[in-house]
């Protein structure tokens, strides 16, 4: 008989840092995503509320990774599938964060401005351990 491992217990594991929750800057008003230890808008204040991320946004720009150029994290997709779209989405929240999109049949459909959501994917795996992250696909 395998391990069990129950909804609840693998819902626990997600790290913190890759739910969709930002900091909303007391003084400026702004969101930051990822969390940062002082609010990079304006640079002035570290007092927060936090403020969960519909996790919709726009592409704000992207470009396709070919093979050799990259980065650990994302080396075995490229062995796997040669090529893949990286994206800086924009958040409605106002964030923009880089992020592989997925559910894209064709790089020709991507555009500036398409609308996609963030959905929870394996990133990569390392010495058994899988890494999960936020991805995003056509919304
Ligand atoms: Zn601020």
């Amino acid at each position: 008989m395998g391990a069990h491992i129950s909804i609840p217990m693998y819902q626990r594991a997600i790290p913190q840092r890759y739910r969709l929750v930002g900091q909303k800057c007391v003084k400026c008003g702004k969101v930051n995503f990822p969390p940062k230890a002082v609010c990079k808008y304006c640079l002035s204040s570290a007092e927060f509320a936090p403020v969960k991320l519909s996790g919709r946004g726009t592409v704000y720009s992207y470009t396709v990774i070919a093979g050799g150029g990259a980065p650990p994290e994302f080396a075995e997709i490229a062995r796997c599938k040669g090529r893949y779209p990286v994206a800086l989405v924009q958040l409605e929240e106002g964030p923009v964060i880089i992020a592989q999109l997925v559910d894209v049949p064709e790089e020709e459909e991507i555009f500036i401005g398409m609308p996609v959501e963030a959905v929870f994917r394996k990133i990569y795996e390392e010495e058994g351990v899988i890494r999960y992250g936020i991805k995003f696909r056509p919304a």
